[in-house]
């Protein structure tokens, strides 16, 4: 039987089209796990058998330590802008100040937050398979405050800036860079000391390529992996959201950890579990691993 047709289909595989773009909500899954502490101890066994596990993070994961998403944060001054004024490469040329401004004000409200114990969830997983990586679309650093090594960071980080002319590497942003709590508006970016050139947020915009290094890692540990947990994502935002289903198509068994299924596939190597990240992660980790908690 053909599939219906759908915004989605393009996407279905090709991470090589790394263009960060963002691609319209699938209909709800109608048919989901109901039975979330059977779906819970079925996927901890997976877990516990599994010697290659490859995780994908998305902004559910950061929630519940205070980090709004992109659309949430878009209040107070920025309530009149939409994303592409203010995540793309047009809009940082068009009035860099404005866009220097909303990334200076998200840094400063994420050098405050702390992780949750999903992100120590996620660190404790990582030492206990015999190999797991972690891609996050996040740019808020707070996997590697958990203690999570190696992270690929598919998004880039908040953390570093850059010369926007590319003249010379990214580096941490320090902390005068930061917006002060009520300065929430346009801040003139700081010059590279090297070229002259604005400098921007180490960040990948709308329409810019991902980094080739973490998306090269990104696919070959989706390649790998006998399980695949995704978290916390909506799985909209390309090429990251073909992630999962590159997984499943390769064997794997895809571990969906969100609230809600909605833009997510389903399938029969697809395990839904349903609830927020910071709850459900400890119990599943719990149950895989009881007595070493
Ligand atoms: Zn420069």
């Amino acid at each position: 039987m053909k599939n219906p047709p759908s915004s989605r289909r393009h996407s279905h595989a090709d991470p090589s089209r790394a263009r960060l773009v963002s691609v319209p909500a699938a209909p709800a899954a109608a048919e989901l796990a109901t039975d979330l502490d059977a779906a819970l101890t079925n996927a901890a066994l997976m877990l516990r058998s599994s010697e290659v596990v490859t995780i994908l993070t998305g902004a559910g994961v950061s929630a519940e330590s205070g980090i709004p998403t992109f659309r949430d944060a878009l209040t107070g001054w920025w309530s009149q802008f939409r994303p592409e004024e203010l995540a793309t490469p047009e809009a940082f040329a068009t009035d860099p100040a404005r866009v220097w401004g909303w990334y200076a004000a998200r840094r400063a409200s994420v050098r405050r937050a702390q992780p949750n114990p999903a992100h120590e969830a996620l660190a404790y997983l990582a030492r206990r398979v015999g190999r797991c990586t972690l891609l996050t679309q996040n740019v808020d650093g707070l996997h590697e405050h958990a203690g999570h090594e190696d992270v690929v960071s598919l998004h880039g980080s908040l953390m570093r800036v850059r010369c926007s002319a590319d003249c010379s590497p990214a580096f941490e942003a320090p902390l005068e860079m930061d917006a002060t709590e009520d300065a929430n508006g346009p801040i003139t970016p700081p010059a590279c000391t090297n070229c002259k050139a604005p400098l921007r947020p180490d960040v990948v915009w709308f329409g810019e390529p991902l980094p080739e290094a973490a998306l090269t890692k990104a696919r070959s540990a989706t390649f790998a992996c006998d399980v695949f947990l995704s978290v916390g994502t909506s799985n909209m935002v390309e090429p990251a959201a073909s992630l999962p289903w590159l997984a499943a198509s390769h064997g794997a068994t895809v571990l969906v950890i969100n609230p809600t299924m909605q833009g997510q596939r389903t399938g029969p190597s697809i395990v839904p579990l349903l609830g927020n990240a910071a709850s459900l992660l400890p119990r599943l980790l719990a149950r895989a691993w009881p007595a070493k908690r």
